[in-house]
């Protein structure tokens, strides 16, 4: 399915952002692969949006989603899994399969392709301690198994060693552990802490080395703070939420002056986790 001028406010979390100028969901991988190779525009790859935020004036260039990329098995202990597949309907399948491991997954609001360009985490876990190798494809539409090791990984950070590819699907491994963590109570410690069920990014920055970035902003006085819709969570001060009517623009001057504020109070650059393209 290829659309032109497809509002991105539709498909990001934070429900702001301009046009792509096209948008593309391919059927299957070879869809994909024939996409790519008379492909001439630059490419963003899409997840579920949950951690993206496209200026006001869009992308120009063609929005892939790998939605339709949804398989997912397991051999010989492997879990192989496609992009499109999300982290919720992996951890509740590790669990079918009485896999321990994933169950902070359920709490991340995002797939497979996503996390693995995140390096997604949450309660001490993260996703690339899972990813035994991984699928990718190249801007002319050729596919590669590339091992964990061809990538390097740090906190909410992903440098592969090859350039130009993206993430079609992973091959997963779980530790073995008796241990299983109650996904229902992982999902009410995140409710009870965060503002789930309103337009957000989730956490807007990275938490500095030895630092809370919600504290710094908690501290700076910034919850409940705004610039036109958008403001700062007063749940969760590394929260941004689209008050209805906020525009990319209004969100990034939020974040500017978050970080502005945040320097001069305590002379910490705070960096976003959330993308911005545009
Ligand atoms: C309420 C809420 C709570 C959240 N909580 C957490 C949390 O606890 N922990 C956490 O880590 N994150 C959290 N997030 C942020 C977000 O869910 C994660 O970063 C998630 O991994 C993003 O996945 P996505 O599929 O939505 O990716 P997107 O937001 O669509 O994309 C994110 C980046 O990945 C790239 N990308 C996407 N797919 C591919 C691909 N196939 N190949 C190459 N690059 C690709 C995009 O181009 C973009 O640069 C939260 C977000 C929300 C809204």
């Amino acid at each position: 399915m290829l659309n032109h001028n497809e509002p991105m406010s539709k498909h990001c979390s934070l429900r702001a952002g301009g046009e792509a100028q096209d948008f593309f969901i391919p059927n299957t991988l070879n869809d994909l692969s024939h996409f790519l190779k008379n492909n001439q525009k630059p490419i963003l790859m899409l997840g579920l949006g949950s951690n993206l935020l496209v200026r006001d004036k869009g992308f120009a260039g063609v929005v892939i989603k790998l939605t339709q990329l949804n398989q997912l098995t397991i051999v010989n202990n492997i879990i192989q899994a496609g992009a499109g597949v999300t982290l919720a309907k992996l951890s509740r399948f590790c669990q079918s399969q009485e896999l321990n491991g994933a169950e902070f997954l359920s709490a991340i609001p995002g797939n497979i392709g996503g996390a693995l360009a995140m390096n997604a985490g949450a309660f001490g876990s993260e996703f690339w301690s899972m990813v035994d190798s991984v699928a990718t494809i190249n801007t002319v539409g050729e596919v590669f198994k590339r091992d964990a090791t061809e990538f390097d990984i740090a906190y909410r950070q992903v440098t592969p060693h090859h350039q130009n590819e993206y993430f079609i699907g992973a091959n997963l491994r779980l530790a073995p552990t008796d241990k299983q963590q109650n996904i229902k109570a992982l999902l009410k410690k995140r409710n009870d802490l965060q503002p789930i069920g309103l337009p957000s990014c989730g956490s807007v920055f990275k938490n500095p080395p030895n630092h809370h970035a919600a504290k710094l902003i908690q501290e700076s006085n910034l919850k409940g703070f705004c610039i036109g819709n958008a403001c700062v969570s007063d749940k969760h001060a590394n929260f941004i939420i689209n008050q209805g009517k906020a525009t990319a623009s209004d969100i990034e001057h939020l974040i500017k002056h978050i970080q502005q504020t945040v320097k001069s109070n305590f002379n910490i650059d705070l960096e976003t986790e959330v993308i911005i393209i545009g």
